[in-house]
Formats: C-alpha cells, sequence, structure tokens
C-alpha cells in the first residue's frame, strides 16, 4: 500500500498546479474548437486558432486562456483538416492509422478513427504533463523498482523502442527463442533452466518489442540512491507515461502500431499514491473527456 500523500506535497506549486489541469480537461475545449472547425469555413486551424476568444466558459469549466492553451494542442487537432475540401490525406501511424475497430472487430468509419486517434494523442499529451506535475511531490520511487517479495507479481515490464535499449546497464537478452515469446506466455520463457522472472533483471527482446524486466526487489540501474532518476531528461517514453494513461485506443502491437481497437477509457493505476489520492477528480476528468474510467493494481 503506497504512502498517503502528504501535506506538504499536496500544498506544493506542482501538486497545485497538476490537480488544476487535472480538473480542467482540455478534451472539452478541443471538442468544441474541433465542432467550430468542422461546421466554420476555415481550411487550417490556425485561422480558427486566430478568431478564438481568449477567455471561455463551458458547463462547470472556465478556461481564461483557452487560445493559449488549445495552441499548445493544434498539431495534434490537424488530422481533422482532411476533411476540408483541397487539403489532403495523409493516412499512417503517426497522423491517422489505417483502421480502428470498435468493440465487436467492425472498422470504424474514417471520422471516428481520425477522432479516436486525436483524442488518444490530445488526452497522451495532457496526461503526461499532469504526470510530471504530480509525481515529484509525492517523493515515491515505485515505478523504478520491482514487485515486492511477497507480491502477486514476479516482475514489472517497462516497454522500450529500441533506441532506449543502451540507456540501461543491464545484460541483454535476444535470440530466436525470445523474439517468438511474450512475458506472460505460459509455460514461460526459461534462462539457464529457469524461468526469466526468477534470473536476474535484464532488457529482453519480446515478439511485441523491447522492454525491461524488473525482478521482485530488483530496482532500475538508473534509480540513485537518493531517488531520482539519473538520466531523467533522457529516460524512456514509457517512464514518462502517467498512471492515468489514456486507454481511447488500445494498440496490442507497440512494435508497428497495428492492432488498434476503441476502448474510451481512463486507466489509472491503483498503486500509485497520486491516483488514490485523486480518486474523485480522475473520475471527474474522464466524465468531462466522455470516456469510463478504471482503477487498476498494477503490483500488488
Ligand atoms: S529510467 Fe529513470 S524514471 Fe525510468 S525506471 Fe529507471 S530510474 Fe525510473
Ligand atoms: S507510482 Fe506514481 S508517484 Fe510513484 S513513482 Fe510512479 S508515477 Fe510517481
Amino acid at each position: 500500500m503506497p504512502l498517503p500523500v502528504s501535506e506538504v506535497a499536496r500544498n506544493s506549486r506542482k501538486w497545485q498546479a497538476g490537480l488544476k489541469a487535472l480538473t480542467s480537461p482540455i478534451w472539452p475545449l478541443c471538442n468544441m474548437a474541433l465542432m467550430l472547425f468542422m461546421a466554420g469555413p476555415y481550411r487550417h486551424f490556425d485561422e480558427l486558432l486566430k478568431e478564438l476568444p481568449d477567455g471561455i466558459e463551458m458547463e462547470s469549466l472556465h478556461y481564461p486562456s483557452a487560445k493559449a492553451l488549445l495552441a499548445q494542442y493544434v498539431d495534434l487537432l490537424t488530422p481533422f483538416e482532411s476533411f476540408k475540401p483541397g487539403n489532403s490525406i495523409d493516412v499512417s501511424p503517426d497522423n491517422i492509422p489505417s483502421r480502428i475497430e470498435d468493440s465487436k472487430g467492425n472498422p470504424l468509419d474514417f471520422m471516428d478513427t481520425v477522432r479516436a486517434w486525436v483524442k488518444q494523442r490530445v488526452l497522451a499529451r495532457e496526461l503526461e504533463g499532469i504526470n510530471s506535475l504530480l509525481c515529484g511531490p509525492c517523493q515515491c520511487v515505485l515505478c523504478c523498482i520491482g514487485p515486492v517479495r511477497d507480491a502477486r507479481h514476479f516482475f514489472f515490464e517497462i516497454p522500450l523502442s529500441p533506441a532506449e535499449v543502451s540507456l540501461f546497464d543491464l545484460p541483454i537478452r535476444s535470440s530466436a527463442q525470445t523474439r517468438k515469446m511474450c512475458p506472460e506466455d505460459e509455460p514461460p520463457l526459461r534462462i539457464h533452466g529457469i524461468p526469466f522472472y526468477l534470473s536476474r533483471s535484464a532488457i529482453y527482446e519480446w515478439q511485441r518489442g523491447w522492454s525491461m524486466i524488473l525482478t521482485r526487489e530488483a530496482k532500475c540501474p538508473n534509480l540513485t540512491r537518493d531517488g531520482s532518476c539519473a538520466i531523467y531528461s533522457n529516460r524512456p517514453l514509457t517512464c514518462r507515461r502517467p498512471q492515468i494513461f489514456p486507454f481511447i485506443v488500445e494498440c496490442r502491437n507497440d512494435k508497428n502500431l497495428t492492432n488498434l481497437s476503441l476502448r474510451d477509457t481512463i486507466l489509472a493505476i491503483w498503486d500509485c499514491p497520486y491516483v488514490r489520492a485523486l480518486k474523485s477528480e480522475i473520475i471527474e476528468y474522464a466524465r468531462l473527456c466522455e470516456a469510463d474510467v478504471i482503477f487498476r493494481e498494477n503490483k500488488a
């Protein structure tokens, strides 16, 4: 059980900024901008942005600097420009994926595909910033260590891109056998005759890509004695991701961004102290973003 968030942490400038952002989500503002854009005579979002007032009020939400806030996300809204006459359509994983499936495995129509993908990316950017603000004051290192001795899980996995593998001073295990398997396979991958998670922590190349496996009671080699990250400004993407995840689109193959399904859910990891402290705010965040919410334990 994580320690409760202290009063000192709650009164810190970073915590207050994170809380403010969590209680004023960007998606309702983006949604309004998308409706205005689609209905108006605009070909590019910049044209709409110029016409917006600085302050905007919507239901319980007040955006005193709406224009400046939206400007931080406008690059992620540009796939909607594909629907305007004269603009080209760039269907690629970096812009618009070719197929997202609904819960029955049927492809979404093009408009819903674009909308889901844009929403996933907008929320990912916003929640990454909120995570960075809320994590520091908690003085917690849970994301950087393996499960405790008597935990239900044997290991903690941190997915990595190929370029991030060299950031860690750990053994690398990459073979035809590892590349055929996933960490959760039963029976598990064996290293020197024992399940991989009973061996020491290492970097593996799995069927779905690279990851660091932290075994029970292990810690990331980049975690310093004072609890900070030795490569903080260069840390992998997974370490920047929040414990409140946008799960609007689920990707079941991180290697090449295929097998995408619509989930329209916010996933919050219950092990994290700020998730426990802000449960009702996270539920409200999800409601304002028109998404379901799931709280899940990761390391129990
Ligand atoms: S790289 Fe840094 S942030 Fe990521 S797990 Fe290691 S110590 Fe933690
Ligand atoms: S569990 Fe939460 S507070 Fe702890 S290190 Fe991870 S993100 Fe930060």
